[in-house]
């Protein structure tokens, strides 16, 4: 009981390696991405810890140490690694958290599936984090809680620590109370995310749909409504809110509800852009490609993420415009899911299917119209592509914030580029200099895609300057420095309450 803050997500904060028969732990290979901008929180306060799960094959004697101590270049720490089963790793992330609130969280209720759901297991697997983050927290700690796979754990935390701070920041978008009262569960994971001090979301729409799901159950009270920040109400965007709940009254408790949208480490990310080896490899991209336009996709092969629809309107356009043939290209990443579920495996079958139709279709021995690549791209690579790519096609059918456009738009050193992105993204509030498209809809589609690759350069430029304002303004230290916020906030409001 002595960290200031501790993290609980499910990921371990680093890679395991076995060198000479001895576990070392080292830094993940990749800077990008969130686990580095949560450790960096470490660096703020005098003891922190994290909680994640490490699999054992028998629980009660776990063939590793249960807890280590950490120390890297963003401070010291402790890791608490819960020791979990196969099957209970299986039951809560991948069946429960993917079959279950994956496609209710973004609003496919047609693929949601109760059966397999083990219920009791979610229970006790959150119900171990709680008590290991309850071991580690520090009297009127901060304890900061990651995603849906670990909903129950501020309730349970609640009860084991009245004292601490309980904040939640959710990754993916929060549906509205039609959609989220489809889980059976619906009142525990509210009464549990009720029990925070802080619940944080990328942007005022999903803290809205929040709000209007505790309101359709539970007897919760708006009390402070607040403006969108300007910096987040994207004037074009239809879908873009103009006023936000910001504290919502629960059983004689006052709950702050905060919209941050996560942004991308910019400074990294250019620093790589402008590298004398992404500067050869861009030469080579574009010396390959020659005249024809580079169209960019980058995304998991999820059906959340839009690909079959891309596909089929990038056929279309070839098939509408005979004068684009041969003259655009399509690179497509859409990286395979490691857990093995028939829906992941589907939309892998069928983005196969259509890639090789345009293919074969529209394909010469001189060009190739899409290359469909199914394995990761290391970050680096990916860089290389997003400077030289024309155009970045981001079309998800939901997406909590979607950081491939921010990345893509970061990378842009040379001021040059479109991006064409899905209103349904969450970044779209962000960035409003973006060629907006509905991937529901095929004239979105097809108008969207057409219009961004006859962009005028000076057109181009100027959006492109827009958004690459935008997102260098918002970049992962304005998320952390608003989360830090949070927290103070909180902790002041609990001495005004002692
Ligand atoms: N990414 C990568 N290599 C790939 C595909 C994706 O490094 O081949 C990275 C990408 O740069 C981004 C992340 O994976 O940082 C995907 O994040 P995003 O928010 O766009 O989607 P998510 O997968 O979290 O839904």
């Amino acid at each position: 009981m002595s960290s200031d803050l501790v993290i609980v997500y499910h990921r371990q904060p680093y890679e395991e390696v076995e060198v000479d028969g001895k576990i070392e732990y080292r830094e993940n290979k990749s800077p990008n991405g969130i686990v580095p901008t949560l450790k960096s929180f470490f660096g703020r306060v005098d003891k922190g810890a994290w909680v994640a799960w490490k699999e054992a094959v028998d629980p009660e004697r776990p063939d590793f140490e249960r807890i280590i101590e950490i120390d890297d270049p963003h401070g010291k720490y402790t890791v608490s690694r819960l020791p979990l089963t196969k099957e209970q790793v299986s039951s809560f992330y991948h069946v429960s958290s993917k079959e279950a609130f994956w496609p209710i969280l973004h609003g496919f209720k047609e693929r949601y599936s109760y059966d397999p759901v083990d219920w009791p297991t979610f229970r006790e697997v959150n119900w171990a984090f709680a008590e290991a983050a309850a071991a580690e927290a520090a009297p009127g700690a901060v304890v900061w809680v990651h995603d849906y796979n670990l909903w129950l754990v501020p309730g349970y935390l609640r009860t084991l620590r009245p004292d601490v701070k309980i904040s939640f920041f959710h990754h993916t978008p929060f549906p509205s109370a039609d959609i989220f009262n489809v889980l059976p569960w619906r009142k525990e994971i509210l009464e549990s995310l009720l029990a925070c001090d802080v619940v944080g979301f990328h942007i005022p729409r999903y803290v809205n749909n929040f709000v209007s799901a505790a309101r359709s159950l539970l007897e919760v009270e708006p009390v402070k409504r607040e403006k969108v920040k300007p910096e987040m109400n994207a004037q074009t965007s239809a879908l873009s809110e103009q006023s936000v709940v910001t504290e919502l009254e629960y059983e004689g408790r006052s709950i702050r509800l905060q919209a941050s949208p996560v942004g991308v480490d910019t400074g990294y990310i250019q620093d790589l852009a402008r590298s004398a080896e992404t500067e050869a490899k861009v030469q080579e991209i574009r010396a390959e490609k020659g005249d024809a336009k580079l169209m960019l996709s980058v995304g998991r092969t999820d059906y959340t993420k839009g690909g079959i629809e891309q596909l089929e309107s990038y056929e279309r356009l070839l098939e509408t415009h005979p004068e684009l043939r041969g003259k655009v290209r399509l690179m497509h990443v859409s990286v395979a899911a490691n857990a093995n579920m028939t829906a992941y495996f589907e939309i892998q079958e069928q983005l196969e299917a259509i890639a090789g139709r345009i293919n074969g279709r529209y394909g010469s021995f001189e060009w190739q119209p899409i290359a469909l690549i199914s394995r990761p791209v290391p970050f680096r690579d990916l860089v290389a592509y997003y400077r030289a790519a024309d155009v970045a096609w981001i079309t998800p059918l939901a997406d909590g914030m979607n950081l491939v456009c921010k990345e893509y738009v970061t990378a842009r050193t040379d001021g040059d580029g479109v991006l064409v992105l899905s209103e349904f993204a969450g970044a779209a509030v962000e960035l409003a200099a973006a060629v907006p498209t509905n991937p529901f809809s095929h004239k979105s589609m097809d108008s969207a895609i057409h219009f961004a690759l006859e962009m005028p350069e000076e057109e181009r430029r100027g959006r492109m300057k827009a958004n690459r304002m935008m997102v260098e303004k918002q970049d992962i230290r304005y998320w952390a420095e608003d989360q830090m916020q949070a927290f103070a906030n909180a902790l002041a409001r609990m001495d005004v309450a002692v």
